[in-house]
């Protein structure tokens, strides 16, 4: 199928509340790697008292343990909707709280424990320390290899059952410091302590997620087209293994 006559449709959810570090470059990513290719997009910025639409796409950002707060009751009112379109091959990426709510809960310090989603099987409990600094994983499922991001969260989190790790941490903390695992896939579902933002420097994993999105629309695999991406990869390779 040409480009010019595909399109996605992409749910930013919570941008009010949950965006921090500038992870609506992720959405950005997303549309303009779309837009470059003649790829239509159809998006839907949905807040607390929405509905949700089914989309291709949803993603949704990190924020301080209030704003997690405020979106974790509202998600959770969406849960069987998303759990439906979770299994319908919908994509999702969560960054650090959002990717902490698609689990069964994050645990605070001092405070009622958060209800997630169960959209992968996960939990989270807050830690005594804040992991922040330059992350480089290595993944088993995309080339190049590596993913390069920033964490600052003092969540720990440990993947079950069947979720599976998005890759091994070589630089960084990840998840929790101890297993060596960061972030964390269920389906297609994603998520990943890595802010900064994320897909401007991962190009290869933004297209990663746009082929699924396209694939769970068309019911077909789809090999996108190629960008000029030296940019964003010299942009990735300068962040390879830098710890700060
Ligand atoms: N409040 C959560 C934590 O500190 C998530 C923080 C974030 O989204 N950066 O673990």
């Amino acid at each position: 199928m040409e480009e010019k006559n595909l399109k996605i449709s992409i749910a930013h959810l919570y941008p009010e509340l949950l965006n921090l570090y500038g992870d609506m470059g992720n959405i950005i990513t997303l549309i303009k790697r779309c837009e470059w290719r003649g790829i239509g997009v159809e998006f839907e910025q949905i807040h607390v008292g929405d509905q949700i639409k089914n989309h291709d796409l949803y993603f949704i950002g990190g924020g301080q343990d209030k704003q997690q707060e405020d979106v974790a009751q509202e998600l959770y009112s969406h849960k069987s909707e998303l759990t439906a379109q979770r299994d319908d091959g919908a994509v999702f990426l969560g960054i650090c709280g959002g990717y902490q709510l698609f689990g069964h809960y994050y645990q605070p310090h001092d405070k009622d424990k958060l209800v997630g989603i169960s959209l992968m099987d996960a939990y989270t409990i807050a830690g005594n320390k804040r992991f922040i600094g330059n992350v480089t994983v290595k993944t088993d499922f995309l080339t190049p290899s590596t993913l390069v991001g920033f964490e600052n969260h003092s969540g720990l989190t440990y993947l079950e059952g069947d979720s599976k790790p998005l890759g091994i941490v070589s630089v960084g903390n990840g998840n929790n410091g101890k297993d060596g695992f960061e972030g964390g896939r269920y389906m297609n579902v994603f998520g990943t302590y890595l802010h900064g933002s994320l897909l401007p420097k991962n190009p290869h994993f933004a297209d990663y997620l746009i082929s699924l999105a396209l694939e769970k629309r068309y019911g077909e695999k789809i090999t996108l087209s190629s960008l000029d991406d030296k940019l964003e990869f010299d942009t990735h390779n300068s962040l390879i293994n830098k710890a700060y």
